[in-house]
């Protein structure tokens, strides 16, 4: 006999710590864009796991080369060299245009790591004095949850009663240039931000800014540390968002879809002497890098170049967006995005996305609000036209329904 969803949600209640608040649907299957609960009920995904899922759930091609490596061997420690990390590593310098690589596991990792390396890297090229490096980030910044990240977050939930927290970063507004470079020291060694803000709401900065950003940086010696852990992968339409601005980051953090939702696969690219800093001993992790996780990646890739997710998520991106805006509804105060990184922003007078996201999933659509008033929208890059127009049908109804 199964059990029913109010005893799993009790279970939870009772035994979990309660960090988050999830929408009550018990998932217990998916296949490409679709998530079934143990009812049966069938949802598209519009979250794909905070864009983890980009390759869409369960993917053929990457659980074989997940099933085939474990098969083989999982994890060696990097103590010993493996046959799949070469490989991992020419894959993904190709794809991105990096020169260095470094694997770790969670996205926070992966931040982290660049924050160790750049300041090592303040400290040993730029010639800034030692514990002197700053390093610029953006408010309403989202880079991970550890100790290091949340130490420069500007969300009171994120840091409030988890000081103290490490001194070196100096918080500027996301999307001023001005602010920026006044912010700059001879100490600064980096600005670490996101091409979009995603968990902000999925803000895009005014066109030129990053151009700005890139040309300072550069005059400056300064790392622009791009973290594309949730725009990278093809969820804007492009291999790295950057490339929206025609820019090159020095370093760049991927991770999420890296390995298409299997696995926790990160890692840091570096196309500047960054990465070089780092010596034996001074940095490492028991699961970055290992085979298990490098197949994984290397399958995660070559999905999404072989079949065409990225133009996919361009090409569905507009065509959702569009949809999306043709919604008359008294709800919407405004609609963005990028490729398959899409948002709605509601009116704070109608009441909080929250409810507009229950409404939702009473329709078959699983999408997350964010900060209150905006609804997320991002699901598989696999999606198909003819599904977009399905999940339109659905947010016209909610939309204006639930506006009336
Ligand atoms: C999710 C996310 C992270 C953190 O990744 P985890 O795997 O959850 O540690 C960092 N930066 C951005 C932009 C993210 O979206």
């Amino acid at each position: 006999m199964s059990r029913l969803p109010e005893d799993f949600i009790a279970a939870e209640h009772r035994l979990g710590a309660h960090n988050y608040k999830p929408l009550d649907v018990i998932l217990t299957r998916g296949e490409g864009i679709w998530l079934w609960d143990v009812e049966e009920n069938r949802y598209l995904d519009c979250l794909s796991a905070y864009s983890a899922v980009n390759q869409g759930h369960c993917h053929p091609k990457i659980l074989k080369a997940m099933v085939d490596q474990a098969s083989r061997l999982t994890l060696t420690s990097r103590a010993f060299r493996n046959d799949q990390l070469a490989y991992f590593y020419e894959e993904i310098a190709a794809l991105t245009g990096s020169h260095k690589v470094l694997p770790m596991n969670s996205g926070a990792e992966a931040v982290e790591s660049a924050i160790k390396a750049v300041r090592k890297w303040g400290y040993e090229v730029k010639g800034v004095p030692q514990n002197k490096a700053e390093i610029i980030v953006c408010s309403d910044n989202f880079h991970g949850r550890t100790m290091g990240i949340v130490g420069f977050s500007t969300d009171p939930v994120a840091r409030t009663g988890f000081g103290p927290f490490a001194p070196g970063f100096k918080v500027v507004p996301f999307g001023d240039f001005e602010a920026f470079a006044e912010a700059i020291n001879e100490n600064t060694v980096a600005f670490l931000v996101e091409p979009i803000q995603g968990e902000a709401g999925v803000l895009i900065p005014p066109a030129g800014y990053f151009r700005r950003v890139r040309e300072l940086c550069t005059e400056k010696d300064i790392t622009l540390i791009l973290d594309e852990i949730q725009t990278g992968l093809g969820r804007t339409g492009k291999i790295l968002a950057e490339e929206h601005e025609e820019i090159e980051a020095d370093v760049t953090l991927v991770g999420k879809a890296l390995s298409g939702g299997f696995y926790p696969v990160s890692a840091v690219l570096s196309n500047t002497e960054v990465l070089g800093v780092l010596n034996p001993g001074e940095h490492g992790s028991t699961f970055g890098g290992n085979p298990l996780a490098c197949a994984v990646a290397r399958a995660a890739l070559k999905v999404l170049v072989e079949e065409g997710m990225i133009e996919n998520a361009e090409e569905q991106g507009a065509y959702f967006m569009k949809g999306l805006e043709e919604i008359r509804s008294n709800a919407v105060r405004e609609v963005r995005g990028r490729g398959l990184m899409l948002a709605v922003e509601l009116h704070p007078e109608a009441g909080g996305a929250r409810r507009y996201c229950e409404a939702l999933k009473n329709l078959g659509i699983l999408a997350k609000d964010t900060h209150e008033d905006t609804i997320r929208i991002a699901p598989p890059l696999v999606i198909k036209r003819d599904e977009v127009d399905w999940a339109l049908e659905r947010f016209d109804k909610v939309l204006t329904r639930a506006a009336a």
